[in-house]
């Protein structure tokens, strides 16, 4: 049980003055759902404002605070911005531009005719100047609007920066002082102030220390959490499974394995000899060939009279990961159910019997094959694909189900470098594919400047006229959504004028069933263009889409183009990647472009990633969920996660578990960042 003194922290959002219901949806996106989250979201960067008195003292791109007097409202028709026309009384007009459905939400804060501060970028479009999604609109003497360098803070829709910073201070008037759980040597030598103070800190400006501090918390949870499920998984029982081969024997594979794989097979059947259960990462670029690796340890547990799953992280991936190892098995005589939490009625009590029964050797599914109502007769191995999408708590929660704890292989197309590794992934041991099937096409990439988007357009005529099928990517951030949004939608509706039913549309906030369907018909081939955001990025194997279009590439991480590009070159044809870029380009940018060019190769990508965005790119660039870490940076963890891990050793060795003072508030902080299914192995164990 969490410890009392923690409870302020992890009461729900709505206990802070100011949350409502219209709130909890923008809140939830960014993550902040209790008070300590609040605490936790740290502004990604500072501004320092400067107040002018009218616009010609002010220059395009500068951060102002302005009065203005808003004279009209614009709106286009359909899903276009509305433009709040304003005067600054020198006689200059400047829009206050906001995207998406907030237009009621604008016009009630900027009342015709009536003057207020404004505080936000300048900028110009076309001629003219404009503000868009201001960061504070105010009667005049606005305390925040005084403030000449203030906090950032990343936002999604319908939150204001006021909004955020008043409530990230109500969090922190919470958080009591609580007690020490680094090293006091290290604490000195890096002269960190204590967790409240460094809370308090991060939030008023560039703070180096306050901000390292936090991150080694975050740091060293996760790594005093990885050791005790080490420890606790040592300890534990499992079934050793001794396979015959006569099931692999009969594999019906168009091709020889490499020696990559062969490799992992052998690590793979190694560790599930063994008595205690396999907690092993399978890591592998984009078509390295890590399915058939996956059904070749599936059906050794089926050898050994045992039974197997496997985890994907959609629908569609189960799906097509059913059929793949449906056909690759086919002469083997193994059943292979597909289950997802879509079954009902007679087809999912079917399943739910063979499962009991043992009649279904393996399942593929998504999450809902470990619901509670589903029992197995005797499941000895789970495989869980795309691995990143999953916290390792939910993991272990998973590998719990058998009577016995089950075989555990996970598989990762995110290509992490060696430094990473650890951190993320500290108790499991690794397999990497690091040799790619012969016979690949490379793909062929290229960027090009966006004033030639009709010469991409008649390139992608003529591909889709030679009978292929072509990715198409628009970008797609949180705080930017509903421009994005609206951006892909036209660039949709272009394409779809010009190309007709041809073309769908799959992005973020569509249903799940409207961008299964979307999407099925893409796999079947109906549809020959695909349109999306990031939502493709895991997975999905069409071998005839052979051509991938990535507009705005300079807003995409490295990972992610590398994610995107795998998703052609793989079939026998040709494949291209187009890069379609800005007209102005950060060094950074410039290089990941150049570099996305240069190789192919997924580890390498991952290193000059690491070092690119270690050279001081802004935090608020970092993309979510390329990390297990919400506070620590790329560069913190490759500075200090050696330090978090040689004192988490210290910790729980050296000192016998988490006893005595140290180790009460190294609890305490398990409990913080989560990580207390730590503790909880500690108690069982
Ligand atoms: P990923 O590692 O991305 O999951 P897949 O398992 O989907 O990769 O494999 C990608 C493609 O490569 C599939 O079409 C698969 O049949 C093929 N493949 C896998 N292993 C080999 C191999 N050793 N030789 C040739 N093709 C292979
Ligand atoms: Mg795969």
């Amino acid at each position: 049980m969490r410890p009392d003194r923690l409870n302020s922290l992890f009461a729900s959002a709505d206990s802070l003055k100011g949350v409502g219901p219209g709130l909890a949806r923008p809140l939830e996106k960014l993550g902040l759902t209790r008070v300590k989250d609040f605490a936790y979201h740290l502004p990604d960067r500072f501004v320092e404002r400067r107040a002018v008195a009218d616009l010609d003292e002010a220059s395009v791109g500068e951060n102002i605070v302005v009065a203005l007097t808003p004279l009209e409202y614009r709106s286009s028709a359909g899903r276009g911005p509305l433009r709040v026309m304003a005067s600054d009384g020198a006689g200059n007009v400047c829009a206050i531009t906001y995207f998406g459905r907030n237009g009621g939400w604008a016009k009630k804060q900027l009342p015709l005719g009536e003057k207020r501060w404004i505080a936000g970028r300048l900028d110009q479009f076309g001629q003219l100047l404009q503000i868009v999604h201001p960061d504070h609109v105010s009667e005049a003497g606005d305390t925040a609007l005084g403030q000449l360098v203030e906090p950032v803070y990343p936002l999604s829709e319908g939150l204001s920066q006021g909004r955020i910073a008043a409530l990230a201070q109500q969090a922190l008037a919470q958080a009591e002082p609580l007690p020490e759980w680094i090293e006091p040597g290290l604490l000195d030598k890096m002269q960190w102030p204590a967790w409240r103070d460094a809370l308090v800190l991060a939030h008023r400006g560039e703070h180096a220390a306050a901000r390292g501090r936090l991150a080694y918390d975050e740091l060293l949870a996760n790594a005093l959490a990885l050791l005790l499920v080490k420890q606790s998984n040592r300890s534990r029982v499992g079934t050793p499974l001794h396979g015959d081969g006569r099931l692999r024997g009969k594999l019906s594979l168009p091709f020889a394995l490499t020696g990559a794989q062969r490799r992992a097979i052998g690590e793979i059947e190694g560790d599930m000899a063994q008595t205690a259960p396999m907690l092993r990462l399978l890591q592998g670029d984009v078509g390295s060939g890590k399915t058939v690796v996956a059904l070749e340890a599936m059906l050794l547990a089926v050898e050994a009279g045992a039974q197997a799953a496997l985890l994907a992280p959609t629908e569609i991936l189960a799906r097509q990961h059913h059929e793949t190892l449906s056909r690759m098995a086919a002469r083997t005589g193994v059943t292979i159910a597909l289950f997802t939490g879509r079954d009902k009625g007679k087809a999912r009590e079917s399943i739910l019997m063979g499962l009991l029964d043992g009649s279904i050797d393996m399942v593929v599914g998504t999450h809902a094959i470990f619901q509670d109502t589903v029992t197995y007769r005797n499941l000895a191995l789970v495989v869980i694909d795309e691995q990143h999408r999953f916290g390792v708590g939910q993991r272990l929660m998973l590998t719990q189900k058998g009577k016995r704890i089950p075989h555990c292989l996970a598989m990762t197309a995110t290509p992490i470098p060696r430094t990473l590794t650890l951190a993320q992934y500290g108790e499991m041991d690794v397999s990497r594919l690091d040799e790619m099937p012969p016979g690949r096409q490379p793909i062929d990439t290229r960027v090009v400047a966006i004033e030639r988007l009709g010469d991409v357009v008649g390139a992608l005529a003529r591909h889709l006229e030679g009978g292929q099928q072509a990715y198409w990517v628009c970008p797609m951030v949180r705080e930017n959504e509903s421009a994005d949004l609206a951006a892909a939608e036209a660039r949709f509706a272009e394409l779809k004028a010009r190309f007709g039913e041809a073309v769908v549309l799959v992005h973020g906030q569509l249903r799940p069933e409207a961008k299964d369907a979307a999407m099925e018909r893409f796999v079947r081939g109906e549809a020959r263009l695909l349109v999306a955001t990031t939502v493709i990025e895991v997975g999905v194997d069409v071998p005839n889409a052979t051509l991938m279009v990535i507009e705005q590439a300079e807003r995409f991480g490295l990972a992610q183009l590398h994610q995107l590009r795998g998703r052609v070159g793989r079939g026998a044809g040709k494949s291209t990647c187009l890069l379609l870029r800005g007209e102005t380009l950060s060094e950074t940018a410039r290089r990941r472009l150049a570099l996305m060019r240069e190789t192919l190769d997924g580890f390498r990508i991952a290193e000059e990633d690491l070092e690119l965005r270690g050279g001081g790119e802004l935090l608020g660039t970092r993309q979510s969920g390329d990390s297990a870490f919400r506070v620590a940076s790329l560069e913190q963890i490759q500075r200090l996660l050696p330090i978090a891990h040689q004192d988490a050793h210290l910790l729980i060795e050296r000192d016998g578990g988490l006893t005595g003072e140290r180790g009460e508030a190294a609890r305490l902080l398990l409990y913080l960042f989560e990580r207390d299914w730590g503790v909880q192995l500690l108690r069982g164990g």
